[in-house]
C-alpha cells in the first residue's frame, strides 16, 4: 500500500555529497568531495585518557540524562572563548549545546520558519543548511557575494522590498563552499540591517578557528545591538566531528525557545561526550592542538592553490582561502562541472559540483575542492588529473 508522506518529503532530495561520498569510500579514490577533517589529527590518546578519567570521577553522572541546555562547564568555556576571540559579551545562559552546529541550523528552522517564509542566504551557500531550512517549507532568495562578503546594497534592497523574510543565513568566515571571508564593514552592516528590518541572522561559524594567516575578525554577533543575531559553533573541526557536539549562542530569551524545541527533538546532547570535551579542555591546550591542525591545512591549501595555478587551464577563477577547508572553482561559462566530475570519477577522482550549493538557480560551471582530508602528494596527483580532464573537455567542445 502506498503511504502518505508529509508534504515536506517532496522537497527533500538525497544529498549529492552523500552520494559521491559513497564512491569515495573506495580506498583508491582521491577525494576532494567531503568536508572531512584530517583523521590523523584526532587526539585519540588524549580522548582515551580523558574518557577514563570522566568515567572514574563523574561515574554514573556521565551516563545519566542531563539538562537540555547542556553541560554547564562546557557552556562556560564556549561563552568565554567566543568573548575572547569574537568580541561577544556572552555567558553560559546564552549557549545551548547542540548535536553539531548542524542541529543549530535545523532548530533555527523549527523556531523561525513557517511554510512560505523567506530565507536570505549567500549565493552559493552550505548545502545542508539549504536542506535543513527547506524542510520547513521556506523559499530562498540568494544574495550575491564578492570577495568581501555578501553585497549589502542588494541585501538592503531585498529587505526593503520583500515580505515574509524570517531569517538571514550567513557563513562569514571561511565560507562553505567558497572559502571566502567577509570584511569588517560587511559584518557591521549586516548587524545594522538585521536590527533595522527586525530580521534575525544565523551566523554559522564552524571554521572560524582554522585561520592560516591574517587577523581574526570580530563576529557579526559582536555588533548585535538588539539581540537579533544567533551564532553557531562546533567542535567538529577543532576536535573531532564524531562526538557531534556544537552550539548555538544568542539572546537568552531566544535560546530558551531553542531549548523548548530541542526537548521535542532529542531531549539533550550526549552527556559523556560533553563531559569528555570539557575535561579535555581543562587538561590540554586546545590552542596548541588547533595550531597543529592549522599548520597541516595551511600546507595542504598551499599545495592545492599552487596545483590549480599550475595544472588548470587559463580563464579559470578560484578562491584563495585564508582558512577553513575549501576552495571554489569557477569554470568558463557553458562548461558543466557535472560532466567534468563524470570523467574524473572514471579516473577515481571526486569533488562536488557547485550546482547544489545554489538553492534556486543552477550554476553548473562551478565546483568545490576540499583540501583538508588528503596528504599533499594525493592533492597534487588529483588536481593534476582534474586539470587534464578540464583541458581535454575544453578542447573537445571547441
Ligand atoms: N555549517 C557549515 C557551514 C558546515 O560546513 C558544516 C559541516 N561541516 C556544518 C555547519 C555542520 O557541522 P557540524 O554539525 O559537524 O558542527
Amino acid at each position: 500500500m502506498k503511504l502518505n508522506f508529509a508534504k515536506r518529503m517532496s522537497s527533500i532530495k538525497a544529498s549529492e555529497i552523500r552520494e559521491i561520498l559513497k564512491v569515495t569510500e573506495q580506498e583508491d579514490v582521491i577525494s576532494f568531495a567531503g568536508g572531512l577533517p584530517a583523521p590523523e589529527l584526532f587526539p585519540i590518546e588524549e580522548i582515551n585518557e580523558v574518557n577514563q578519567i570522566v568515567l572514574k570521577e563523574a561515574g554514573t553522572k556521565a551516563l545519566q540524562y542531563t539538562t537540555t541546555e547542556g553541560y554547564a562547564p562546557l557552556r562556560e568555556w564556549i561563552a568565554k572563548r567566543m568573548n575572547e576571540r569574537l568580541g561577544t559579551l556572552l555567558d553560559k545562559d546564552n549557549i545551548l549545546i547542540t548535536h553539531g552546529s548542524q542541529q543549530g541550523l535545523d532548530l533555527s528552522g523549527k523556531v523561525f520558519l513557517d511554510e512560505g517564509d523567506v530565507v536570505l542566504c549567500e549565493s552559493p551557500t552550505y548545502l545542508a543548511a539549504i536542506s535543513a531550512f527547506k524542510s520547513y517549507g521556506c523559499n530562498f532568495i540568494e544574495i550575491p557575494t564578492d570577495e568581501h562578503g555578501m553585497d549589502m546594497n542588494i541585501l538592503e534592497d531585498v529587505l526593503s522590498h520583500t515580505g515574509n523574510i524570517k531569517l538571514i543565513y550567513v557563513i562569514p568566515t571561511f565560507q562553505n563552499p567558497t572559502g571566502k571571508t567577509w570584511n569588517l564593514e560587511r559584518r557591521r552592516k549586516l548587524a545594522e540591517l538585521s536590527a533595522q528590518y527586525n530580521v534575525p541572522v544565523i551566523e554559522d561559524n564552524p571554521y572560524g578557528e582554522l585561520r592560516f594567516e591574517g587577523e581574526t575578525l570580530p563576529s557579526v554577533k559582536s555588533f548585535d545591538a538588539v539581540g537579533n543575531i544567533l551564532c553557531t559553533g562546533s567542535f567538529s573541526k577543532i576536535f573531532c566531528p564524531g562526538f557531534r557536539i556544537g552550539w548555538i549562542a544568542g539572546d537568552k530569551d531566544i535560546i530558551r525557545k531553542y531549548v523548548l524545541v530541542k526537548q521535542g527533538t532529542d531531549l539533550q546532547c550526549n552527556t559523556i561526550a560533553q563531559m569528555v570535551i570539557a575535561e579535555y579542555l581543562k587538561r590540554y591546550d586546545i590552542d596548541k592542538h588547533i595550531g597543529k591542525i592549522v599548520e597541516v591545512y595551511r600546507k595542504r591549501r598551499d599545495v592545492a592553490v599552487k596545483c590549480i595555478e599550475c595544472y588548470f587551464p587559463e580563464g579559470i577563477k578560484f578562491t584563495h582561502p585564508e582558512g577553513g577547508l575549501f576552495t571554489w572553482i569557477e569554470l568558463p561559462e557553458g562548461i558543466s562541472a557535472r560532466d567534468i566530475l563524470e570523467k574524473c570519477l572514471e579516473k577515481k577522482i571526486a569533488f562536488v559540483p557547485g550546482g547544489s550549493f545554489y538553492p534556486n538557480e543552477n550554476k553548473e560551471n562551478t565546483f568545490r575542492i576540499n583540501y583538508s582530508n588528503m596528504p599533499e602528494e594525493k592533492i597534487k596527483k588529483g588536481l593534476q588529473i582534474i586539470g587534464e580532464v578540464i583541458q581535454e573537455y575544453i578542447h573537445e567542445i571547441k
